[in-house]
């Protein structure tokens, strides 16, 4: 299985840190608005590197933050006279329903920074304490001259990158390098703010992703990924703040999927030239967005439009006519057909279908071998063949689906997530039995605020997102 490295430019040989696992970590969005479609490409290429690898066997976890303190959170909440918990808050909950609508599983924890500020403050402080950030008037920055391979990733040269930046003008006085980034930045009237060594204030954005990998999966990590815009800074000093705070490399491999793209020009929110999914799912199903992102390789660039949109739309109804009519075959079929079944036949469309997403993941090819799939199962569904065989090819076509997501599985795994809510409606349950309601409300509350709306039937306690 091989991979596209960022950080050699090349594609190497997957071979995980530890046998039989992934630890991957994927970069989410800063939660002050609806996420657009340039937003979900890394959400449901990154959730199919994860299915592929999950269908190789691999026992993946998966982290994703919420980026959940941020200036644009803050200009949101104060234009709206609300809070940044309120305006993240909601933009976290749609974020999840747009991604369950596009099938992508839940991480197995969706950190936020607000509730890792201790380790996000201890991370700060061991760079500090090893020399390689200081601090000034109540701000903390990196040192970049201290980090020897500063640019390894993005490939630049720190004293090129010195020199750029000392042309422009607004030079910040307070850094000893120019491209020294904060840390940590000094509280200011109507912000946020958390208690640190060097007095209060809030994080930057960087630290959070090094601070909650360590966290969740460790100091070195298999697979760092997002959009190919993080590169440079986000990631670059991501592996600038981890490498020195642990001493260890951070990730082994970076993967990073290109734009989409509206008439050539990145989408973006800055530039106003995007569509949420909210909007599109409206116009579209679903689904037929996750197959829009995955008919392109996730490197390449990929234009949007409804052109586009349309005929995916049509590719996607052909697989799910196969499905339906397998699925009615199945159900009427002779018990023994009446062609000579070969199922060496079928065994040919799973290798051409590993060969694609083998090889850095070609969702574009894998899809090529779904549909020659179809046309094989549509084929011999007019033969007549056995209801046996014909269920060798239900198993093969769900199987393949299932790992683009684009067929909905008939049952989700759990999440630790889940599991977290399931053990906290457990004690519900007693408090509720020891007549301890406060306790009981305390958690109902605290499920709420979670996003969870929990329904007290007759046969127990049903819980769903909302
Ligand atoms: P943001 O909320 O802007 O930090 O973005 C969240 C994720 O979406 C990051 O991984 C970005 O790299 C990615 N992203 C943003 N815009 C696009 C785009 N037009 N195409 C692909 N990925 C994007
Ligand atoms: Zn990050």
């Amino acid at each position: 299985m091989k991979l596209y490295n960022t950080l050699t430019r090349k594609k190497e040989d997957f071979e995980p840190i530890e046998e039989g696992k992934v630890r991957m970590y994927v970069c989410g969005p800063t939660v002050y608005n609806y996420i657009h479609i340039g937003n979900a490409r890394p959400y449901v290429v990154f959730d199919t590197v994860r299915r592929y690898f999950e269908y190789k066997g691999y026992d993946v976890t998966y982290i994703q933050n919420f980026t959940d303190v941020d200036d644009k959170i803050i200009k949101k909440a104060n234009d709206e006279n609300s809070s940044m918990k309120e305006v993240s808050n909601r933009f976290i909950k749609e974020a999840l329903t747009d991604a369950d609508g596009l099938n992508v599983k839940r991480a197995t924890h969706h950190p936020r920074v607000t509730e890792e500020m201790n380790n996000v403050i201890g991370m700060i402080k061991t760079l500090v304490d090893k020399g390689y950030a200081y601090e000034n008037d109540g701000t903390v920055y990196y040192d970049t001259k201290k980090f020897d391979e500063y640019g390894k990733l993005s490939k630049k040269n720190l004293d090129e990158l010195l020199e750029g930046a000392s042309e422009r003008v607004d030079k910040d006085e307070a850094k000893k390098n120019t491209t020294d980034f904060v840390l940590w930045k000094p509280y200011k009237p109507g912000e946020p703010k958390w208690d640190s060594p060097w007095g209060e204030g809030r994080p930057g954005w960087h630290i959070e992703c090094s601070a909650m990998a360590k966290k969740y999966l460790g100091d070195t990590i298999d697979i760092h990924a997002g959009g190919e815009d993080l590169i440079f800074p986000h990631h670059e000093n991501e592996i600038a703040q981890s490498e020195a705070a642990n001493g260890k490399p951070f990730a082994k491999y970076w993967l990073h999927n290109g734009f989409i793209m509206i008439d050539n020009e990145k989408m973006s929110k800055s530039a106003g030239n995007f569509f949420t999914v909210r909007e599109i799912a409206a116009e579209f199903p679903y689904e037929v967005i996750r197959f829009f992102i995955l008919n392109g390789h996730y490197r390449s660039p990929l234009n949007f439009s409804r052109e586009l949109m349309q005929s995916c739309q049509n590719g996607l109804e052909r697989i799910k006519n196969c499905n339906t009519d397998l699925k009615h075959y199945i159900n009427n079929a002779p018990e023994n057909g009446t062609v000579d079944e070969n199922t060496e036949e079928i065994t040919q469309f799973v290798i051409q279908f590993e060969k694609a997403m083998d090889d850095d993941f070609n969702t574009a090819d894998a899809i090529a071998a779904i549909y020659e799939l179809v046309r094989f199962i549509n084929k011999n569904n007019k033969n007549n063949v056995s209801k046996q065989f014909a269920q060798k090819e239900m198993d093969v076509f769900e199987k393949l689906c299932n790992v683009l997501g684009i067929n909905k599985e008939k049952e989700e795994t759990k999440s630790d997530d889940d599991e977290a809510i399931e053990k906290l409606i457990a004690e519900r349950t007693q408090a509720k039995k020891d007549k301890d309601f406060a306790k009981a409300d305390s958690i109902r509350d605290k499920l709420s605020s979670m996003g969870i709306t929990i329904k007290d039937t007759r046969h127990g306690v049903q819980w769903f997102r909302s």
